[in-house]
């Protein structure tokens, strides 16, 4: 859900705001205030509730109290209506009773139908009252006149004692209308009243105002007392008259109702409200702290994978080769020491082969770069596709590649992968829109029986390599024993071939060419031979292929065709004049673009007719960079040289290059005359080349020849020359000359 993630995150945001703590403080903060104004409302109305019912309680008891009083009055007025004549003494005494009994009287008084105060008990302290005329005013009049008349009671409400101080008097008629004799009346002293009808607690706990027909007839309780806020108002009855009695709590009693309550719950709230923002605070805190370590982290670890890709980028390319993509030597021999401590532990062989691509310098020379880099790309794709866990496949540098097969158990094993690397190369490569036929040679070292560390096995599989080259292309060779002594001595003859051409090592062999047609020997093929000086004479295959390889063959040649041309030149004057001289040259000659300069300088130097000099060369070099050794074999015929094919038949199947190039002599091979008597195939091989250089006007030379089968074999099919020991060994120009001029002839006896 994309749409809620941003929605959280301002949520998030929001939370970790710094506002959010203030809020939350906030909140507390009205909170505590809603619920402080809420707890003194409460209070207030407590408070009131409790004024209002001892208001009502005070009135109720003031009633209550002031009706016993009238009661009283009430029940001495009716005796004295039924006695009339009681006596004063009598009256005084029950008048005393009444005195002890309620003890709140000021006064006990009878007063005549005149309003005279006749008796009054107790005398003392009232006797100024004695005689008084209680209707001393109009309305007082009224009210008594009124009183006797109905036999109601009256009240006089709060006024001016005769005695002294306000009071109130209670008049209860004695007898109604006519029968009226006067009244008995209750003086009340307004303090002694007070005092009498409320508690203590009250007194001291309310100020109560007592207000009468309107105006404040008396107040009572402490001056400081009245927190009008809370005063409470009730209505008291008494007989014709109504007071409004007005409670004001005192400052004190307010004080002892007073509760703390709201106060703590306000500041519980408060500092509830400050810690829990202040624990927000800090847990934001902590949670942006947090969230840094995260970023961090995050950043950290985003730094750290990248690192990890570096270096694994930086290893691969390491490792790998970057124009094939393979493993590259350091990597191979990394992985081979590796390799060798676990073939070493769980006794296993293991098997390092070398594979060197044929022909490929020549390749790379002629065709340039490009192609020979696109060569090794393909290639490496299809070694590629071998490796396994057990088998990884490196690119050693040049042409050369390393295998190294793990876990091999027998040496099958070994032979199958050397198999499957050979059809590696079965199919032709196509390049740059041309299709080349490649092969491999490979070099085979076992471990443990070929050497025991990754040096010592690269080296014996290089050696190994070195004779599979030696006994021709395209095959493979398992590192023996002696190979080690054969290296030594291939690396000494290197390292003397340096020396050899200045020092006049050189010396040429020659071989005749029997004509089987005339049976006369007009021409002979030149072999080198190196006089070395300490081994003695060293036959061609063991430094030609060092020469080719360093680069030496190329003056080498020059020595050959200089010699033979001098000997061409010895002989022009004498018997042997018609000679002509065949050389060898290899393909790295052809790729010398000076060669056929040299040739016409070496035989206008010695004063040579060109067809007195042959060339041989061997097929695969008609079939190399065919535009440009065309070139070179063109100029070389034109100049009148004849060029033969050597070792015809054993290189290539296409036939084609015998009808572009200017050939003058195929040479058959010796492996198929070894044999041409005995083996059907061989001689079957041997009629159809013949037959196809005679169809194609080409002369055909039998090389080998060593037997006198053979010889007639080749007779019988027409061949034009023989050459082989049968005739001739190589021999030096001195013992040609002896017996081509003895005029010996193999055949002579026929
Ligand atoms: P190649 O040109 O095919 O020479 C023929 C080889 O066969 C010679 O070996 C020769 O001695 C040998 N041979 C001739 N008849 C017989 C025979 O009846 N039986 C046997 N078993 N062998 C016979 P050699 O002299 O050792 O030369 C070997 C190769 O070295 C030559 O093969 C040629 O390719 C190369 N070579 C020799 N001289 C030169 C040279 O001056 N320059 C170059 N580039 N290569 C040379
Ligand atoms: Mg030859
Ligand atoms: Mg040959």
């Amino acid at each position: 859900m994309p749409a809620s993630k941003p929605a959280t995150r301002q949520i998030v945001a929001a939370l970790l705001s710094p506002a959010f703590p203030a809020l939350i403080l906030l909140a507390f903060l009205g909170i505590a205030i809603a619920l402080k104004l809420g707890a003194d409302n409460q209070h207030n109305h407590q408070l009131q509730a409790t004024l209002a019912a001892e208001a009502q309680a005070l009135a109720r008891d003031l009633e209550r109290r002031f009706d016993n009083h009238v009661q009283a009055l009430t029940r001495m007025a009716n005796r004295l209506v039924v006695t009339p004549d009681t006596p004063e003494d009598a009256w005084r005494a029950d008048a005393r009773n009444y005195l002890a009994d309620f003890g709140s009287y000021q006064a006990i008084e009878w007063i005549d139908g005149d309003y005279l105060i006749r008796w009054l008990e107790p005398v003392n302290g009232n006797g100024q009252a004695a005689g008084f005329n209680v209707a001393f005013s109009s309305s007082r009049r009224q009210a008594l006149a009124r009183a006797a008349a109905t036999g109601d009671l009256d009240t006089s409400g709060v006024i001016e004692l005769a005695q002294g101080g306000t009071g109130l008097v209670i008049y209860a008629p004695v007898g109604a209308g006519d029968a009226n004799r006067g009244f008995i009346a209750g003086v009340f002293k307004m303090a002694d009243l007070a005092s009498s009808l409320m508690t203590e607690r009250a007194r001291n706990v309310f100020r109560i105002d007592i207000h009468e027909n309107g105006r404040l007839a008396y107040r009572l309780g402490p001056e400081a007392a009245g927190q009008d806020a809370y005063r409470q108002q009730v209505t008291v009855n008494l007989p014709n008259i109504e007071w409004r009695v007005t409670l004001a709590p005192s400052t004190a009693w307010l004080a002892s109702r007073h509760s703390n309550l709201p106060w703590i719950a306000f500041s519980v709230l408060l500092v509830v409200g400050i810690l829990v923002s202040l624990s927000t605070l800090l847990i934001q805190l902590v949670l942006k702290r947090h969230q840094d370590l995260l970023k961090t982290r995050s950043e950290l670890d985003q730094e750290i994978r990248q690192r990890q890709l570096i270096q694994q980028d930086l290893a691969r390319l390491e490792s790998t080769d970057t124009l094939t993509g393979l493993a590259n030597r350091r990597f191979f021999m990394e992985d081979l020491s590796h390799a060798l401590s676990l073939a070493d532990r769980h006794q296993r062989q293991l098997a390092l082969i070398m594979i060197d691509l044929d022909r490929f310098q020549m390749l790379n020379d002629s065709l340039g770069h490009q192609f020979g880099d696109e060569l090794l790309i393909k290639v490496s794709e299809r070694l590629n596709a071998l490796s396994d866990e057990r088998v990884l496949v490196a690119y050693s540098g040049g042409d050369e590649f390393m295998v190294c097969q793990q876990h091999v158990d027998a040496i099958d094993d070994v032979i199958h992968l050397l198999g499957q690397l050979q059809k590696c190369f079965a199919e032709p490569f196509s390049i740059q829109r041309q299709i080349h036929g490649i092969t491999a040679t490979m070099g085979i070292a076992v471990y443990p029986q070929s050497g025991l560390d990754a040096d010592e096995l690269l080296r014996n599989a290089d050696i190994a390599l070195y004779r599979a080259k030696e006994s021709g292309r395209n095959t493979y060779q398992f590192y023996t024993e002696g190979m080690q002594d054969r290296e030594v001595r291939r690396l000494e003859l290197d390292k003397d071939l340096n020396l050899a051409l200045e020092q006049d090592q050189f010396l040429l062999h020659l071989q005749p060419k029997l004509d089987l047609d005339t049976l006369k020997m007009d021409s002979v093929e030149a072999l080198i031979r190196w006089q070395h000086p300490t081994r003695g004479l060293v036959p061609p295959f063991e430094f030609i292929p060092l020469a080719e390889e360093s680069g030496r063959i190329t003056d080498i040649g020059r020595w050959v065709v200089m010699a033979a041309c001098r000997q061409l030149a010895a002989w022009s004057q004498g018997p042997l004049a018609h000679l002509r001289i065949a050389v060898n040259l290899s393909g790295r000659e052809l790729d010398d673009e000076h060669l056929i300069d040299n040739i016409q300088q070496a035989l206008a130097e010695h004063n040579v007719p060109a067809n007195r000099l042959e060339v041989e060369l061997t097929e695969e070099i008609f079939i190399q960079n065919i535009e440009r050794n065309r070139n070179q074999l063109v100029r070389l015929h034109e100049l009148g040289v004849h060029l033969a094919i050597d070792d015809f038949g054993v290189g290539y199947s296409s036939l084609a290059y015998l009808r572009d190039f200017p050939v003058d002599l195929l040479k058959i091979d010796r492996s198929f005359i070894t044999n041409v008597t005995d083996r059907h195939d061989d001689a079957v091989i041997t009629r159809a080349v013949i037959n196809l250089a005679h169809n194609l006007g080409v002369k055909v030379v039998a090389e080998g020849v060593e037997t006198e089968q053979q010889l007639q074999f080749l007779r019988q099919h027409r061949c034009d020359y023989a050459q082989g020991y049968l005739i001739s060994r190589p021999v030096s120009a001195e013992q040609l000359e002896k017996l081509l001029l003895d005029d010996y002839s193999p055949l002579r006896q026929d």
